[in-house]
């Protein structure tokens, strides 16, 4: 029985320790009292041939339906003759862009204290587009294609999230002196939405400073926009600026305002079913989806009491260097809200 007061929103807590992390998200939303109702949905076990892959055609439609949803890690069954799940999602969902915000956690030690910078990478073509072939023996060829279309709706996302999230500079990265005319379309794309958006400053870095400036001083930067090879890279290397892939969120933003939230990291077999899991990732992918819900008071009440569970240090789990448990590092957060 459903209460039309409340907000539904799909839950796939995947595999390995995603089960765990997800209960850890579940018991935190029902202490902070937030108004969503979860519609969860597991990976099959068989492939659905309406989706060629192990995600069922409803689970697809309950995310279009509710637009809205949070997702554990899923490992791709090996195998010949299906899709992959995440390939799936972002191909059936239409799923854009992909981003990532990256901040120092207060108390949690790492060479950074102020990183504060948000990654948006266009998720669909350049590199990953898949179309490669041998042209002759010992000679083969990979297509990288960036459209307008994409270039644009990645760089109107952006500027549209920095204006909305009162940020107030906009890095382009690329590599446009090399690759003229595909990160040139993409430069010019942002450019182009740049003009909208006076209030927003706007710069272009190449690709090889941009790394150099995010090791030596990442305080420089602010919101960066980028095509999908290079925002692969660069958001694991601002994972790595605050402490790994246990700790960042991210949020993939679909056709129609879709928008579903995922921990970046995998679904850690070593430590799966042994309360042993971090669930911070996907907490904060919660809070993301919350602020996109515009839920952002129960968003900040979550978020300070991860960050002060966090900050405390009395209960983190191993790969923070604790010995808390997946429920007592929960437990901790909770009785912080
Ligand atoms: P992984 O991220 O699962 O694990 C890498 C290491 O990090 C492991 O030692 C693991 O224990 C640790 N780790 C990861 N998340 C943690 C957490 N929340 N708390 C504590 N420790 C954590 O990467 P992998 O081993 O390369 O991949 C395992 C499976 O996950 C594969 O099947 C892969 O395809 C899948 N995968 C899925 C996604 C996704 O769904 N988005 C992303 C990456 C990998």
């Amino acid at each position: 029985e459903s209460n039309s007061n409340l907000i539904r929103a799909t839950l796939f807590p995947g595999d390995g320790i995603g089960p765990e992390i997800a209960e850890s998200v579940r018991q935190i939303f029902k202490v902070a009292e937030v108004p969503i109702e979860w519609e969860e949905h597991y990976v099959g076990k068989e492939i659905d041939p309406r989706t060629n892959s192990f995600l069922t055609w409803e689970s697809l439609e309950s995310v279009r339906r509710n637009k809205v949803g949070l997702k554990g890690p899923m490992a791709t069954p090996i195998g010949k003759g299906h899709r992959s799940l995440n390939l799936t999602l972002r191909k059936e969902l239409n799923l854009y862009a992909n981003v990532r915000p990256c901040y120092s956690l207060p108390g949690y030690k790492t060479r950074y204290d102020d990183v504060n910078l948000i990654t948006i990478r266009e998720n669909t073509e350049g590199e990953y587009s898949g179309l490669e072939h041998q042209v002759v023996r010992g000679v083969v060829e990979s297509l990288k294609i960036i459209t307008r279309q994409a270039s644009l709706r990645v760089a109107e996302y952006a500027f549209h999230y920095a204006k909305t999230h009162g940020r107030e500079r906009v890095s382009a990265i690329h590599k446009a002196n090399i690759m003229q005319k595909t990160d040139g379309l993409f430069l010019k794309c942002c450019r182009e939405v740049a003009e909208k958006y006076p209030e927003i400053k706007y710069e272009e870095v190449v690709i090889d400073n941009c790394c150099m400036m995010l090791v030596k001083n990442p305080a420089l930067f602010d919101v960066l926009v980028m095509p999908n090879l290079y925002g692969d890279i660069i958001s694991d290397l601002c994972a790595g600026l605050i402490g790994g892939l246990g700790l960042t969120p991210s949020c993939n933003i679909g056709e129609g305002g879709i928008a579903l939230a995922e921990a970046v990291h995998g679904s850690a077999p070593d430590i799966a079913g042994k309360n042993l899991a971090n669930p911070t990732a996907l907490l904060l992918s919660s809070v993301s989806m919350l602020r996109h819900l515009e839920l952002h008071d129960k968003a900040d009440r979550i978020q300070d009491a991860i960050l002060k569970t966090i900050a405390e240090g009395k209960y983190r789990t191993g790969d923070l260097g604790g010995t808390a448990s997946t429920t007592e590092f929960t437990n901790a957060i909770c009785d912080h809200l």
